[in-house]
């Protein structure tokens, strides 16, 4: 009878979920459609309907599940367990820690969905024994969380590591944020490919609207000129940010992942030069720069810690 967790991470796409043991053990793991159109209600009613099923299928008993940990692609007040904004699902004011503990049945954990993935990524991930992990995702936006000896480092309203918007350039291209010039307007995914299309990087079959960032990767790996100066470009800004982060609080590793790091040296030399050139020398030489170990299973894992950190273990 060894007792379990569920970790949920919510995207705007995809629900994934699994289950886990105390040190990481990954006992099921199951994948669905998000379908936040439907409600909050409704998602978290289904939730719950699979996730019994899951364990079922898995010959867990529900009474092995000691508890759930959840990361949503929100805004949350954590004390309370609400969801304030999740954009990208459209919904507002959502109660969902309280929501989950009524269909689970459970004690229920919640946080946003980059504190969870750099959680994971420290606990048993790239960041794994060490002190303090600054964990960054590279995806349409650019996502981070700071872990200190196992411990999500959250500030005074639960948006500390929110790296993607350090305002980097003050006069640069707004941001989703609402500010300008943020590190996500220069180094995600949708920068790269907003610079490819001003600079006029031959577009893929489907025209300049269906050039993505893996095209642009892909084409910069073939050495064309333009893309590759996009790339760098992206890389030199991260490494920037990168190096004031690290300034500021000093990591022992940092852990960058998301689909562009995917990209390996293509993105990693250039950014590692930049980031070597910019921070100071005595914190750059005790800090490791590497590649997300989980990929898309980070949010899961990190989300099953919180659940044990929730449950006391
Ligand atoms: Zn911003």
């Amino acid at each position: 009878m060894n007792p379990v967790v569920l970790g949920i991470d919510v995207g705007g796409t995809n629900i994934k979920a699994g289950l886990v043991g105390p040190s990481g053990e990954l006992v099921a793991k199951e994948a669905w459609p998000t379908e936040g159109r439907l409600g909050p209600r409704e998602v978290i009613r289904r939730l719950a309907v699979r996730v019994k099923a899951m364990a079922e299928r898995a010959g867990v008993s529900w009474e092995r599940v000691q508890g759930a940990g959840s990361g949503w692609p929100a805004f949350l007040d954590l004390p309370s367990g609400v969801i304030e904004e999740a954009i990208n699902l459209g919904w507002k004011d959502v109660p969902v820690a309280a929501w989950l503990e009524e269909v689970l049945q459970k004690p229920v954990a919640v946080d946003n969905d980059a504190n969870a993935a750099a959680l994971g990524e420290a606990w048993i991930g790239a960041g794994q024994g060490a002190g303090s992990v600054l964990c960054v995702t590279l995806g349409t936006g650019v996502g981070g969380g700071i872990v200190f000896n196992g411990a999500l480092y959250r500030g005074a309203s639960a948006m500390a590591g929110e790296i993607g918007h350090l305002p980097l350039k003050p006069e640069g291209e707004p941001c989703t944020c609402g500010r300008r010039g943020c590190l996500e307007t220069l180094a995600s995914a949708t920068a790269v490919v907003r610079e490819a299309r001003r600079r006029g990087v031959a577009s893929p079959p489907g025209g300049p609207a269906a050039l993505t960032a893996r095209d642009v990767f892909a084409l910069a790996a073939q050495g064309h000129p333009v893309a590759k100066e996009v790339v760098e470009e992206a890389a030199s800004w991260l490494g920037l940010g990168l190096a004031a982060a690290a300034n500021l609080l000093n990591p022992e590793v940092i852990v960058v992942g998301g689909g562009m790091a995917e990209a390996g040296d293509l993105l990693f030399v250039p950014l590692e030069a930049e980031f070597r050139r910019r921070a100071l020398p005595r914190v750059a030489r005790f800090c490791r720069l590497t590649p997300a170990l989980l990929g898309g299973s980070a949010g899961v894992f990190g989300a099953a810690r919180l659940a044990w950190q929730r449950v006391g273990r």
